[in-house]
């Protein structure tokens, strides 16, 4: 499969072709053919799938094969962002895989003034990239209008629920025109996801990917059978290890995302959160903490780590099972990257052991489990546990599994 045989027409070609782009990621294998169709769509894909071009590509050529010379530009798409980064980087891509074929694309955002944006958008765009919040605030002084948007595009739709933007959201929804194309991107779908995509779109096609198997294959993983109470003293028996250099920690919930940091900072470790609830630039600091090394652990909640790539990073741990099991893919994907080491360390009790079964049969492997360690599962019920772990909890341990980790027999009672 090549861009040619998904019939991208010339200009757009050339600039793939520009920026060493040979083969369509699979997001883009499915998405392209039915957004050239103008029919609706709804993609479950994070970023790092290669989405952006697998909605910039056709709006491009749907926008061009059109293209009207009118003296004063209208905006005919509108990609609307939960992040300024996000936008920005859109923006780029837009400009980017768009140089040869005559449209202009430009970007919104908060925190910064407004004045320039408001003179690009004056001197008419074809293509706008939006952040909600600057987008509605510039639609009501008047400098925006949604009258001739022909394709909608709503990005990372469960990180804008995640980010409270909801109520903005509905009414940016509300101010377009009826007759148009929409294609809404999410990473998960939980139901209310669902539920919003349901008042966007009309008649979607679905389409879905994760991240390769292959990926998964090359990842060293191991779960540790433990009681919820003594999570956080496993975490910092294992951070001890000076192996660890840097780990991304993931937790179900932000509050939960805050207590695992400040448990590691009141034990001298070096630990920073990130969540829906931090302010962008606190986010961006702890991500740049880490990515420089400064910061040792980085405690996430899945949405707010979406788009992070991190070189090097050879720890990832579950501090919870995620009760999707695609989630897990994505997060242990973390790791590994390009040919690098990767461990993922998984730590589930025993509410969570249905989790890890379902995990298993996504990824049609066992994970590796750790039975020799300080704090060994006593509370569950043996009915309901795994085969694997029935009967094991108790004994003492004789089996080491090859983990970066030294042993630790002293195990508490
Ligand atoms: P995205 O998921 O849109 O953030 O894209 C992730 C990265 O993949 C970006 O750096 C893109 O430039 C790159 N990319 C997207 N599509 C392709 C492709 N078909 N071949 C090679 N690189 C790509």
């Amino acid at each position: 499969m090549n861009f040619e045989s998904l019939n991208i027409f010339e200009p757009i070609l050339k600039s793939l072709k520009e920026e060493g782009y040979k083969i369509p990621t699979p997001i883009q294998v499915q998405a392209i053919p039915i957004i050239l169709k103008g029919t609706d769509l709804i993609g479950c894909a994070q970023t790092g799938t290669g989405k952006t071009a697998a909605f910039a590509v056709p709006i491009l050529q749907l926008l061009g094969a059109s293209k009207s010379f009118e003296r004063k530009k209208r905006i005919r798409s509108l990609i609307v962002t939960p992040t300024r980064e996000l936008a920005i980087q859109i923006e780029e891509s837009f400009k980017t895989y768009g140089r040869y074929t005559g449209l202009t694309c430009t970007v919104v955002f908060g925190g910064v003034n407004q004045n320039s944006q408001t003179s690009t958008l004056r001197s008419g765009i074809d293509i706008l990239v939006a952040t909600p919040g600057r987008l509605l605030d510039l639609m009501n002084q008047g400098y925006i209008s949604l009258k001739d948007i022909e394709i909608f595009v709503l990005d990372e739709a469960d990180r804008m629920l995640d980010m409270g933007f909801i109520h903005d959201v509905r009414r940016i929804i509300a101010s377009l025109p009826e007759k148009r194309q929409s294609l809404f991107f999410s990473a998960t779908m939980p139901p209310e996801i669902v539920k919003l995509a349901n008042t966007i779109v009309y008649k979607p096609v679905k389409v879905e990917v994760t991240p390769s198997a292959s990926t998964v294959d090359i990842i060293n993983q191991y779960v540790y059978f433990i009681d919820k109470g003594n999570k956080n003293a496993m975490l910092i028996d294992l951070l001890k290890d000076e192996n660890i250099k840097t780990a991304l920690v993931f937790t179900r919930t932000k509050y939960g995302a805050e207590k695992v940091t400040k448990v590691l900072k009141r034990k001298n470790i070096s630990a920073e959160a990130i969540h829906g609830d931090k302010a962008q630039n606190a986010r961006q600091r702890a991500l740049s903490g880490f990515k420089a090394q400064t910061t040792r652990v980085l405690v996430a909640t899945d949405i707010a780590a979406r788009g992070i790539d991190v070189d090097d990073l050879e720890f990832v741990i579950n501090y919870e099972i995620p009760n999707i099991s695609e989630t897990y893919v994505h997060r242990i994907g973390r790791t590994g990257r390009a040919g690098a080491n990767g461990t993922a360390i998984s730590f589930c009790d025993a509410g969570e052991m249905d989790y890890l079964k379902d995990i298993e049969k996504l990824i049609t492997k066992k994970i590796q489990v750790v039975k020799d360690h300080p704090y060994p599962l006593v509370d569950f019920d043996p009915v309901k546990a795994p085969k694997q772990q029935r009967g094991n909890h108790n004994r003492p341990r004789s089996f080491t599994p090859r983990t970066p980790f030294p042993d630790r027999r002293n195990i508490r009672r």
